[in-house]
């Protein structure tokens, strides 16, 4: 149930929506709350746009199917919140208080209050977690073919992961790299037939069934790598200069912990009409969904945490100011 009205000293101004993130989940709810007439702060976090931003292309959201970049459809996200009066605030969160009617959102350059808040902070990509890995990463180790691939023409890459991600990665890598061996800890992918029947019909690329990687090895740069066959045990090094990973994502939820109750893995709580633990705050997106992560998905959470807050904040305007 939504708390009375809040009140503060006139000095510090009381938004009435911060939204956390702006990934397709956050800029959906802000473009509803601020075409509401919602006076909306969007906190952008460390990246513009969040995963879509470095999506090579996108083809699975209704009606863009046309060549459509994650860059581009950032741009129209921001254009299209901006032109209903959105603000976006170039900061990251350090902090919240969800404690009293007014929510606070610390940032490194200062902090948002408001009446209501949407965490929509994303998810971040899985790392292996083997040796090497850290001390090479941005010299080889790379998350994002998207943002790296063109630094690898001519150069041999190995990609970790069985997923989507993986293979729509190792496919956009064939544009640079000489070869693509994607590595798999299982004898099966867990991509989609399409995506698959495209990545094994590709000719530079080849796969590693029942493989994992042991290390990464090089100096300044990667140089090998040393995997390990899971069936037979046996281990073999690789020349590779490249090693993508996509094994996954985490739900960037740190900052909310001990705060908003999560299940075991850090993904939010949410109930069907996007409501966290805390009364006036709602959350939307990969940080609040173990499952479907897709733009489109993301979206439509995000459409309803806006509509969702639209109502929340017209209840405590018809609320009677505390005594
Ligand atoms: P994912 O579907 O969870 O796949 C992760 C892959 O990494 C799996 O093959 C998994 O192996 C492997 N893996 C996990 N932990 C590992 C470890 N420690 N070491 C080695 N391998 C490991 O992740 P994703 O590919 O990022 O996709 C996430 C979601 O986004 C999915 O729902 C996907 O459909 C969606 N997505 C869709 C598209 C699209 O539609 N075009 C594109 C990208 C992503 P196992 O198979 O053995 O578990």
């Amino acid at each position: 149930m939504p708390t009375k009205k809040p009140t503060a000293p006139a000095s510090a101004p009381i938004h009435d929506v911060v939204v956390i993130g702006s990934g397709p989940a956050g800029m959906s709810a802000a473009l509803y709350a601020a075409r509401a007439n919602l006076d909306t702060k969007v906190v952008v976090g460390p990246q513009l746009g969040g995963q879509v931003s470095i999506t090579y292309e996108i083809d699975n959201y209704l009606g863009l199917y046309e060549d459509l970049s994650g860059e581009q459809l950032t741009e129209r996200m921001v254009a299209h919140v901006q032109k209903f009066g959105a603000e976006l605030v170039y900061d990251e969160v350090t902090a919240v208080d969800f404690g009293g009617p007014v929510k606070v959102v610390k940032l490194y350059g200062g902090e948002l209050r408001a009446r209501a808040v949407v965490v929509s902070a994303g998810a971040s990509a899985t790392k292996l977690g083997v040796p090497g890995e850290d001390a090479l990463g941005g010299r080889g180790v790379s998350y994002c073919a998207t943002c790296d691939g063109a630094f690898f023409k001519g150069h041999d890459v190995l990609v970790v992961g069985g997923g989507d991600s993986a293979m729509e990665e190792a496919l956009f890598l064939t544009r640079f790299a000489r070869s693509v061996r994607i590595v798999h800890r299982r004898d099966a992918f867990r991509a989609g037939p399409q995506l698959q029947e495209r990545v094994m019909a590709n000719p530079k690329i080849g796969v590693l069934w029942n493989t994992v990687i042991e290390s990464i090895e090089g100096d300044p740069e990667v140089e090998r790598v040393r995997v390990r066959n899971v069936v037979t045990d046996e281990t073999e090094v690789l020349d590779a200069t490249g090693v993508f990973v996509f094994i996954g994502h985490y739900p960037n939820s740190n900052v909310f912990r001990g705060v908003l109750d999560m299940d075991e893995h850090g993904y939010l709580q949410i109930d069907d009409r996007m409501r966290t633990s805390v009364p006036g705050v709602f959350a939307c997106g990969e940080i609040a969904d173990p499952t479907w992560k897709q733009i489109s998905t993301s979206v439509g959470q995000g459409a309803m945490a806006g509509m969702v807050v639209e109502t929340y904040l017209g209840v405590l305007e018809s609320m009677p100011e505390p005594a």
